[in-house]
């Protein structure tokens, strides 16, 4: 049985037109009524004839990732644990803006960058997500926001569990439709890619002007990040940097920096500055988000006062930085707290 959620744009087409046999128009019809309607039966098509929706019937399904359990945090912070169709659970979290909602997907079942900060790398890595698996988060997200009379999901991070540009041919896939008007409608200016950062990939992601970079740094020397993020530093610091100078952008445009400070490993005045020596002003920014303390792990959260003395030193060398607001972090919805486990 196809599951219709798994096919692109492309791929339902060859389908419609190869498998049922079909008008071209009719693929156009199954889209919307799969990324727009959101319908969860086939029946529901009802633009369709009833033979014919018995005919798609008898062939494919519609199989969503299933919601095992929910957990709103006092931010307002939503974290989803799905179940998906191999019994495999990963987390989206749904992030409460202003007048919208912003969501973090997962692009694998586990994470094989293993950073020593990250619960989710402390899994290992499982496999990658399918289209279905990765856009399937995006309908169940939006679903439930509005099941639940909440503010539209208007922004996408790549940010959960997993690296995305390990996931690459999928991800552009994904990345490819996401602006399809009788689809997900969702613009790729609002979407981000977070990366600790292979070159080669990056240049793909590049020229196909699909989305810009977060690029995970956490670190200002190589000598650090090797340390705290022992695969990621294999591509060293120097050759990330030099690649992403040549990265296309429009005027105005910047690629952002994260940098998650660490007690007593990454927050000093002189890391600052040295942070500042790496990234260029007129071309990145720095998102500066303060370490939640997770039991087991090997760090500590920060102290306030470092972490707004390390981002004043930022301005003062000329950059943009901003502290984020951590969210989610008592229900470990977090940076770094993804851990898709139902007993946690
Ligand atoms: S921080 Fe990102 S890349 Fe590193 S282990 Fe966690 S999920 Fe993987």
């Amino acid at each position: 049985m196809q599951n219709l959620i798994e096919l692109n744009k492309n791929d339902l087409e060859a389908f419609v037109a190869e498998d049922l046999k079909l008008p071209r128009f009719r693929a156009e019809q199954i889209w919307q009524w799969l990324w727009q309607k959101r319908v969860r039966h086939i029946d529901g098509m009802t633009n369709l004839s009833k033979p014919l929706r018995e005919r798609l019937m008898s062939m494919a399904t519609i199989q969503w990732p299933e919601i095992a359990r929910v957990q709103q945090s006092k931010d307002g912070t939503i974290k989803l644990l799905l179940r998906l169709g191999d019994g495999k659970l990963i987390e989206t979290v749904l992030i409460p803006m202003q007048d919208r909602y912003s969501q973090c997907l997962s692009t694998q079942v586990g994470c094989a960058m293993a950073c020593t900060f990250c619960n989710t790398g402390l899994l290992g890595f499982e496999r990658n997500l399918s289209y279905g698996e990765i856009m399937g988060q995006i309908l169940v997200g939006r679903q439930y926001l509005e099941d639940q009379n909440m503010n539209p999901l208007k922004n996408l991070v790549f940010m959960g569990m997993g690296e995305p540009l390990l996931n690459l041919e999928t991800l552009l896939k994904v990345l490819n439709d996401l602006p399809c008007e009788r689809g997900l409608s969702l613009s790729w200016r609002r979407s981000m890619v977070s990366t600790v950062g292979f070159p080669d990939k990056l240049k793909i992601l590049g020229k196909l002007e699909v989305a810009l970079p977060a690029i995970s740094l956490h670190a200002p020397t190589q000598e650090l990040r090797a340390k705290i993020m022992p695969k990621a530093a294999k591509v060293h610091l120097n050759d990330l940097m030099a690649a992403l100078k040549t990265y296309p952008m429009r005027p105005r445009e910047r690629i952002t920096f994260e940098y998650l400070l660490l007690k007593d490993v990454n927050d000093s005045l002189e890391q600052a500055d040295q942070l500042a020596r790496l990234v260029d002003r007129r071309k990145g920014k720095i998102n500066l988000i303060a370490y939640n303390a997770v039991e087991g792990m090997p760090y500590g959260a920060p102290e306030r006062g470092k972490v707004e003395a390390f981002e004043k030193r930022l301005w003062d060398h000329g950059l943009t930085a901003f502290i984020r607001r951590s969210m989610g972090s008592d229900i470990k919805a977090a940076c770094g707290q993804l851990k898709a486990d139902e007993q946690q």
